[in-house]
């Protein structure tokens, strides 16, 4: 066994085997997997083992398509064939019309990214699977290239590549624990003996926080237990002459698919368990749970009623083994939060069908620092700490239970809520805020009009459309007021705090005391990373000068370990998060500096608080620092408080807007207000894969600066343009423009859309999507793929409202 290596992969299912093999793809060949028992011996062996394109971002699709041609390569290949049923073809059921909505939706995501969906109706359905019946189905979605693998063969496939390709793999020997040294390399240590690796991999499966643990680490990903029966020959599929299609069920929960000249049915039930969060035996290894068929009985029923051979089909054999789940659904592949020189892919909950693509965007992130896609959707540090091991079974079980139900847009579900509250939740509730979640946090999103009120779940405009229009008509005309919670706050104080922050940015930073900017932060491959507003804080009787860093209320863990991993050892620079500390109350409209002006002492005037401006104050009796800053277009500030003082605040604020109509209003309002003036979102806008000329930052970049991260790579491209943001507006009234759909013309994918929604105060259906560039000058028309219907659009200008800024400087 190896003492030193560069990599130690920890785990030989399929997320370990597929991480291997692409470490040797993408060149490095001084990389080992340590298996402590053989390799697949976790959950892999026993899985059903199907392998679609099926995913809700582009993202998921091109990593699933990446698997299937990964395998197929790996099935024709003579020197160790897989076992591999590719293009049986797969049907996702529907018995609503907003699912099949949903469908033809996700077909347009899948376009983009060169994968073709099938929207069928019921009759068609029956005619792809001849067992089964049409009773209360309305159609579904077909994936033509859906099949199903044998797994041990894949992973054995994977690791005599990679072993070919340099690669070693250690069976039956145990990573016992990990410590980091001061060069911030690893020691694995192990039953056999210590080795010294540069990076390490979890890769553990279900055992997942054992090895976390090694590392001071907890990661949200809890195991469920699942179960599968396979049956004996079914003659109608004996004499068929072709394979059946595979089935997935959202109307019953079951998914059923072809084994050998039976049906293998597996279930996702009401009644479900989760499994080993006190603890796993030593001994559960190439194991099973016991049967458990009577907790099935519910979903057991809808599969005997969609097909009714499976009520003459003996039962040959039952599998019931634990898989894991995140808090999202989907798997952590990437950094490990806090951690340098650690990752996991971990969390697979259809890890067969994904694994290949995981490993793969894995490896290019270990090799390349980036990989092809943004992979945000699935960035280990994407949930904030609040993410424990109560929270993360509550929301398994809720995704157990909805496997096969994907989130509306409009859907928030209710397992786990109230994770992170401010003592305004409460408040705001009784208002009448309807909340959203904020990685943990509970943000409003509309207030409600009257108590019952609530919206129908879907892809069209809602039931508060009109709600919102109110909520921006009162910012637009008088004023507003809107907590912003969970904003990513870090106050980075030192002698060479403003050296540091030059580096990490592209652009310039405020260096006047008192003032406020926007900046962008990119990766060494020049594309965007981070966005940040910099506030440069003067010295005051409450602390001494500083800098605060603000970014969007997810990006917490990201750009703390981004700043950290960037930060010199010589450098006297100090970061602190204030994230949990702090809210932020926006106080938006033209009668804002009057509000403003009655709860706080002080000149308001535009001419001694201009625009971008900064200055600490007391609202009533609460501390706090207020920038001149719009999010909305309209005249607004920021009001930061310290979360002890922000009732006080709040009720000093109400009192004070009472005179002038003062109404609160939401992220809806929020998001409808941004788009108008062409403002992005990080990660739904602002994208790992464009740097800041394709996503029209230029004004945002310095060249001249000496230095800063990936100044290198993006003057080597040029300003080479690859695709474009533009903003367009929509040629419909009943539905926004979601993200992942693609814009096309002439019959081609020329784009896709990042953002939509409605410009309340433009009155136009308005979305943000990186086009083709030659097709990015205001005016050019092409169509969006809605819900399955052809959509005009027209580029127009990125601000379509009040372009020269003139209400928010006030
Ligand atoms: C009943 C069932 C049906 C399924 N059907 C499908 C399906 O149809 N399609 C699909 O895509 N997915 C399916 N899945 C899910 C899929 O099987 C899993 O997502 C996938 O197998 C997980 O692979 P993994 O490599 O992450 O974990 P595992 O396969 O559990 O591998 C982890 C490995 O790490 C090793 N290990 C743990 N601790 C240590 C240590 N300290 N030192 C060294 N090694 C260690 C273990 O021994 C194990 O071999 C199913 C799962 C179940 C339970």
């Amino acid at each position: 066994m190896k003492t030193q290596t560069r990599v130690v992969v920890i785990g030989g299912g399929i997320a370990g085997c597929s991480t291997l093999y692409h470490l040797t793809q993408e060149g490095w060949s001084d990389v080992v997997l340590v298996e402590r028992d053989e390799l697949t011996s976790g959950t892999t062996w026993h899985s059903a083992a199907q392998v679609t394109n099926f995913g809700m971002t582009q993202t998921m699709v091109g990593l699933k398509s990446h698997s299937i041609a990964l395998y197929k390569k790996l099935r024709d290949d003579p020197d160790y064939p897989v076992g591999y049923h590719h293009g049986d073809g797969g049907i996702r059921l529907a018995n609503r019309p907003e699912q099949m909505e949903g469908y033809r939706h996700f077909a347009s995501v899948a376009r983009g990214m060169g994968v073709e969906f099938e929207v069928i109706d019921a009759a068609e359905c029956a005619r792809r699977h001849p067992l089964i019946t049409t009773d209360n189905l309305i159609g579904g979605l077909w994936d033509g290239e859906d099949g199903d693998i044998d797994p041990a063969q894949l992973c054995q496939a994977l690791a005599f590549h990679a072993r070919k390709a340099g690669a070693e793999v250690y069976r039956n020997t145990a990573v016992t624990g990990l410590t980091q040294k001061a060069d911030d390399s690893w020691t694995v240590h192990t039953d056999k003996g210590d080795i010294d690796a540069e990076i390490v991999i979890n890769a553990c499966g279900y055992r997942v926080n054992e090895v976390a643990a090694m590392m001071g680490v907890q990661h949200p990903v809890a195991s469920m237990e699942h179960q599968y029966f396979v049956t004996e020959d079914i003659p109608e599929i004996v004499n068929a002459g072709h394979r059946m299609p595979l089935l997935r069920c959202p109307i019953s929960d079951y998914y059923c698919r072809q084994e050998k000249n039976g049906l293998l049915l597996g279930f996702y039930e009401r009644d479900c368990k989760t499994w080993g969060l006190d603890g796993i035996s030593p001994d559960f290894s190439n194991d099973l749970c016991p049967d458990d068929l009577d907790r099935v009985m519910d979903v057991l029923e809808g599969a005997f009623a969609r097909m009714p051979v499976l009520t003459e089909a003996g039962i040959k054999r039952v599998v019931n083994g634990p898989i894991t789940y995140t808090i999202d659904g989907a798997p952590l592949v990437g950094p490990i939060p806090g951690k340098r020189n650690a990752f996991c892919i971990i969390g697979l909950r259809a890890g067969v069908g994904e694994g290949g693509g995981h490993g793969w965007l894995l490896a290019q992130q270990i090799v390349h620092g980036e990989a092809c896609y943004d992979t945000w959707g699935l960035d280990p540090r994407r949930f904030g700490p609040h993410a424990n091991v109560e929270l993360t079974a509550l929301k398994a079980i809720e995704d157990y239970q909805n496997e096969f139900r994907f989130h509306f847009p409009n859907e928030h579900r209710p397992a786990g809520r109230m994770a992170r509250t401010t003592p305004l939740t409460p408040v705001l509730a009784a208002e009448g805020a309807a909340f959203t979640v904020v990685n943990g946090w509970e943000r409003a999103e509309y207030f409600k009009p009257a108590p019952g009120f609530h919206v129908t779940h879907g892809f069209r405009f809602d039931e508060s459309f009109d709600v919102v229009a109110a909520e921006v008509a009162a910012v637009q005309t008088g004023v507003g007021l809107c907590e912003v919670n969970g904003f990513n706050r870090f106050e980075i104080t030192g002698a060479d705090a403003v050296g540091f922050l030059d580096r990490m940015i592209c652009g310039r930073l405020p260096r006047k005391p008192g003032r406020v900017g926007l900046a962008y932060l990119l990766n060494h491959k020049g594309r965007l990373k981070s966005e940040a507003t910099i506030a440069n804080i003067p010295a005051s009787d409450r602390r001494p000068d500083r800098i605060w860093y603000g970014s969007a209320a997810a990006s917490e863990l990201h750009d703390m370990d981004w700043l950290r991993a960037n930060l010199r050892q010589d450098e006297d620079v100090q970061i602190r998060s204030l994230t949990n500390d702090m809210t932020i109350l926006v106080l938006a409209g033209p009668k804002a500096r009057a509000v403003l002006s009655s709860v706080a002492r002080g000149d308001w005037s535009a001419a001694a608080f201009p625009w971008l401006s900064l200055r600490e104050c007391f609202i009533g009796i609460a501390p706090a620092t207020v920038l001149a800053v719009s999010f909305s277009g309209e005249l607004a500030y920021e009001i930061h408080i310290p979360n002890a003082s922000l009732h006080a605040a709040y009720l000093a604020l109400r009192l004070a807007g009472a005179d002038h109509d003062l109404r609160l209003f939401g992220a809806l309002a929020v998001d409808s207000m941004r788009m108008e003036k062409g403002y992005l979102h990080w990660k739904a806008d602002i994208l790992s894969e464009f740097d800041p000329y394709e996503t029209g930052l230029d004004r945002f970049v310095d060249m001249s600066k000496p230095d800063f991260i990936g100044k290198q790579a993006l003057a080597a491209r040029g300003g080479r343009i690859e695709q474009r943001l533009v903003t367009l507006t929509l040629d419909s009234t009943d539905a926004p423009a979601h993200s992942g759909a693609s814009v096309m013309l002439d019959g081609l994918v020329v784009g896709s859309v990042t953002s939509g929604a409605w410009g309340h105060r433009v009155g136009q259906n308005l979305a943000y999507a990186f086009i083709r560039p030659d097709l990015a000058g205001p005016g050019t028309g092409m169509v969006i793929d809605s819900l399955g219907q052809p959509v005009p659009a027209k580029v127009i200008a990125a601000c379509p409202y009040d372009p020269e800024g003139t209400r928010m400087r006030g």
